[in-house]
């Protein structure tokens, strides 16, 4: 995609990605080619590409890019997966995944974030993303099981029903922790067996859901 920002784009992976362990081509791809700015407000296009997390309305923001690619690469996506999104947001962090894997299923809590995030999807052609309005924490059960599953909001624990809805072999990215600070997981379920390893600490929204916080 070739725009205004594309210069902008290609600095943000060179000077925020690459030094920091994104390696995977196919993830610096996408990030250098999906148009961020169109995920926020347009008073904050200049400012789309910076190294730091965005407000996306309703007390939410979109992730720092480098987050973005480090649970993306995570994922390790070759292209035929299924992927389930808890946390739809700005919608960003889907479109990247979209570009990496077979169809994205988001959930989002926020009527109007996700309005605006399909909007975007349909602007761009992203036809492989379904999104619904819904309590995430409770996963997407018709369309499980997902190859893998990451979750851009933080809650207690890992919620019961994603680890339910998670293929065997299969990967999730989820940060867990307290309200402010938290640690980014990495699970994988293998032949029935769950193993959680801890990545880095992060600073995500709230999960609000059943499985999630309580408000
Ligand atoms: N992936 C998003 C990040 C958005 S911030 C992006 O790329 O922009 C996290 C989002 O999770 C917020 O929009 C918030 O409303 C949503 N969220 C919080 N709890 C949720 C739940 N139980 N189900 C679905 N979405 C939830």
């Amino acid at each position: 995609m070739t725009d205004s920002f594309a210069t902008a784009r290609e600095r943000m992976v060179q000077e925020q990605l690459l030094h920091r362990g994104i390696t995977d081509p196919k993830v610096l791809k996408c990030m250098s080619e999906v148009p961020r700015h169109l995920f926020v407000d347009s008073a904050m296009h200049a400012s789309a590409y910076g190294d730091h997390p965005l407000p996306i309305g309703g007390d939410q923001t979109i992730s720092q890019p480098f987050i973005v690619a480090a649970m993306t690469q995570a994922l390790q996506l070759q292209g035929t997966e299924k992927v389930l999104e808890i946390g739809t947001g700005s919608g960003y962090q889907a479109a990247i995944l979209s570009r990496l894997c077979d169809k994205v299923y988001t959930v989002e809590r926020i009527n109007t974030l996700l309005a605006n995030a399909r909007k975007i999807f349909d602007r761009l052609h992203f036809y492989n993303i379904l999104s619904r309005l819904d309590d995430g924490t409770l996963g997407w059960s018709e369309h499980a099981p997902y190859d893998a599953i990451i979750v851009t909001a933080s809650g207690p624990e890992i919620p019961e029903p994603l680890v339910e809805q998670l293929a065997d072999p299969g990967r999730m990215v989820i940060p867990v922790g307290g309200r402010e600070v938290q640690e980014l997981e990495y699970l994988t379920k293998i032949d029935g067996e769950i193993k959680v390893e801890r990545l880095e600490s992060v600073r995500f929204v709230s999960l609000i859901g059943e499985y999630g916080w309580h408000g």
